[in-house]
């Protein structure tokens, strides 16, 4: 399919386009033009000058684990381990394992979706995500390599650290793992333990750096490794946070993550208003809201070697993109006051996979399976079967089941 989006305020990492149109062939971002009469014949799609921006990257969550309430009953946690034990004897595990793996991922590709998010990174080993990659909604990004965390009683995923490593050199793969999570000793060294393993650099996605150390930072930037941050999981399980402020003076590329729902936040919108929040009650000042945009576009796209791909509106990059409603003349204090409301259409690869049901005529023109759904308050349109869905987790659970991360009703569900 062939259109061209005209009258949109497109917002790139370097530049804002006021009044520019996008033309996407074939799922890509064909052209870039600041304006002018559209040349050819071609489906438009008149955004009256909403927002356009590079569809957000969630640089960290466990699609698997997409259920509420959230667990923490004897909180704050000496590291990930204790959690892990309470949320396993929790009820709400015991009722998750009454959904099926596919049922919850896509609970957490909906999640995702409808907070303007199109690639998500889902920290599990491969054998577990591969059966859902191509049929999410959402982009899973599935190349890379990993660990669980850096301690002895680390979870067993992949070959260990250092053959992990070596396949990230090989084959261009970010290296992923949790690091430094927790108060124990080891969680403290682990910094140190993976430099001293030698897995750590560019390819190093490190994830929380909860317990960083001043020097751990000054390692981090030497030797180029990205850190992803997610300040409400880590708040919640630890009471505390990484120091985010020396971590950005140190121009380490950091990246923003929602964690699963069972400990982080709803969505990564609201993991971007905790993140100033919490910069601003910590520090006493603001966190940009463009290093903010950064976080959830151009810095994962880096951080997972996709920049060629992802992560910015540039020709010849694939044509994801979230179009939100316009509060505010800074297109980056706008994304940073986003909610679920704001969202009024998501791209993925070109095609429509959600949005307002005003756009019926565009959505019809792309020929995209969607159907109606109501998110909150409004009726939307979405890819996939999430009528579907409600319906299968009423079924297995036996009750009608709320996410608050995913606000959904059938539509005309009020009517029966
Ligand atoms: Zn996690």
């Amino acid at each position: 399919m062939e259109y061209e989006i005209v009258n949109a305020c497109i917002v790139t990492q370097d530049r804002l386009i006021p009044n520019g149109s996008i033309v996407v062939k074939n799922g890509i971002i064909h052209s870039l033009n600041p304006g002018g009469p559209p040349a050819g014949k071609r489906v438009r799609l008149n955004l009256n000058g909403l927002y356009v921006y590079p569809g957000l990257i969630n640089s960290h969550d466990h699609l698997l684990s997409s259920y509420l309430p959230r667990v923490a009953p004897s909180k704050p946690y000496l590291n990930w381990l204790p959690w892990d034990n309470d949320l396993k004897s929790s009820i709400v595990f015991s009722e998750r394992q009454q959904l099926e793996p596919e049922q919850l991922y896509l609970l957490g590709s909906f999640k995702n979706l409808i907070s303007g998010v199109t690639a998500v990174q889902d920290h599990i080993p491969h054998f577990v995500q591969d059966p859902f990659v191509n049929s999410m909604p959402v982009r899973i990004l599935n190349r890379y390599s990993l660990s669980h965390s850096i301690c002895s009683y680390s979870l067993n995923w992949g070959d260990g650290p250092k053959e992990e490593y070596a396949k990230a050199l090989k084959d261009d793969l970010p290296y992923i793992t949790r690091i430094a999570e927790g108060f124990d000793s080891e969680s403290r060294d682990s910094l140190k333990t993976l430099d001293k393993l030698g897995c750590l650099g560019e390819h190093t996605v490190l994830v929380h750096g909860v317990v960083l150390s001043e020097s751990d930072i000054v390692l981090i930037a030497k030797k180029k490794a990205n850190l992803v941050w997610c300040p409400e999981a880590n708040l919640f399980l630890y009471e505390r946070t990484t120091d985010i402020r020396d971590l950005i003076k140190h121009r380490i590329n950091v990246c923003l993550g929602t964690d699963s729902s069972l400990c982080g936040s709803l969505n990564l919108l609201e993991e971007i208003r905790s993140a100033r929040k919490f910069y601003q009650n910590e520090y006493g000042e603001d966190l940009s809201p463009k290093t903010l945009f950064e976080m959830v576009t151009t810095n994962p796209a880096k951080a997972f070697r996709i920049e060629k791909e992802l992560g910015n509106i540039e020709t010849g990059k694939k044509a994801d993109l979230v179009i939100m409603t316009r509060n505010s003349e800074d297109p980056y204090v706008n994304l940073c006051e986003s909610d679920l409301n704001s969202i009024r259409l998501v791209l993925r690869d070109g095609a429509p996979v959600y949005g307002d049901l005003s756009l019926e005529s565009f959505f019809e023109e792309s020929g995209a399976m969607v159907e109606k759904i109501r998110i909150g308050e409004a009726d939307k349109y979405m890819i996939g079967s999430p009528g579907n869905l409600l319906e299968s987790l009423g079924i297995s659970l036996g009750y009608k089941k709320d996410l608050a991360f995913f606000p959904a009703q059938k539509e005309f569900d009020n009517f029966e």
